[in-house]
């Protein structure tokens, strides 16, 4: 297997974590973005003890120039980007009515916004290379809406969108949509409505599978052959309704 370079966001916690650890293991080089630098340095330190090669990035995903940045530094020290994960995401939930309109922003700003700055980031890079491949993190929820997840669901439905057109318009560079149902991770520790937050920890700690499942979906799609398009994956939990 020939080895990559793969930058992943949101790689401090839960699933862009445990994508680092899956592909680190793998033998490929991980760049690691988020904005817990402390957290990326332990565990570049970790993986690269084991005998992986890892290096990681100040990043904020709503900053369209510290997405520039994180890109042309790893392109710089490599001379090629073969992989974008855009992982990184937050979910403040809460009805549309507490009009919690500042999650609201946070949302479409990391969510969306976040995934569009990496492909504005990445793809003029990809396209003259010739070849790449941008894996999206989105939901089961971008593919249905639940009461107190509209604007999460709506995020994550136009992140689907985006990768939809991004996929039709490029005939060099893949793209994969990777869908999580619960998964544990840290996602839901911070924001939105306490009360919400409490409901979804509960189902989530009944149901929610390892976020290492998820990363071993992101490393397959990434392994298939040039020509070979993994589209869209969901991976949930088995009693997920
Ligand atoms: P975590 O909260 O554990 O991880 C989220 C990651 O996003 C963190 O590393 C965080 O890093 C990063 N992040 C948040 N805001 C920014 C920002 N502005 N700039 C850069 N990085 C940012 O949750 P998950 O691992 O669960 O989330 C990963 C993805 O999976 C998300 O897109 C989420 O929507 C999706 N998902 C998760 C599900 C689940 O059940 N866990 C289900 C379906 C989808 P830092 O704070 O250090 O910047």
């Amino acid at each position: 297997m020939s080895i990559k370079v793969i930058l992943i966001t949101g790689a401090s916690s839960g699933i862009g974590e445990a994508t680092a650890r899956r592909l680190a293991a793998d033998g490929h080089q991980v760049v690691l973005g988020a904005r817990r630098i402390d957290r990326l340095k332990a565990l570049a330190e970790e993986l690269i003890a084991a005998g992986g090669a890892a290096e990681f990035q100040e990043l904020d995903v709503t900053d369209l120039e510290s997405f520039r940045a994180f890109t042309a530094g790893a392109h710089d020290r490599h001379g090629r980007i073969d992989v974008l994960v855009n992982n990184a995401g937050v979910m403040p939930l809460s009805t549309l009515d507490a009009l919690r309109v500042e999650d609201w922003n946070q949302m479409i700003d990391v969510n969306l916004r976040g995934t569009l700055h990496g492909i504005a980031s990445v793809l003029p890079i990809m396209r003259a290379q010739g070849y790449g491949h941008i894996v999206n993190v989105a939901s089961t929820s971008a593919y249905r809406v639940d009461p107190t997840a509209a604007v999460y669901c709506a995020t994550k439905f136009a992140v689907r969108a985006v990768s939809e057109g991004l996929r039709q318009e490029n005939t060099d560079v893949r793209v994969t949509v990777v869908s999580p149902g619960f998964t544990r991770s840290e996602l839901t520790d911070r924001g939105g409505d306490p009360d919400v937050r409490a409901a979804v920890q509960a189902a989530s700690d009944e149901l929610a599978i390892p976020a290492s499942a998820v990363a071993d979906a992101i490393g397959y799609a990434i392994a298939q052959p040039a020509n070979v398009d993994v589209s869209e994956l969901i991976v949930r939990p088995t009693a997920q309704r």
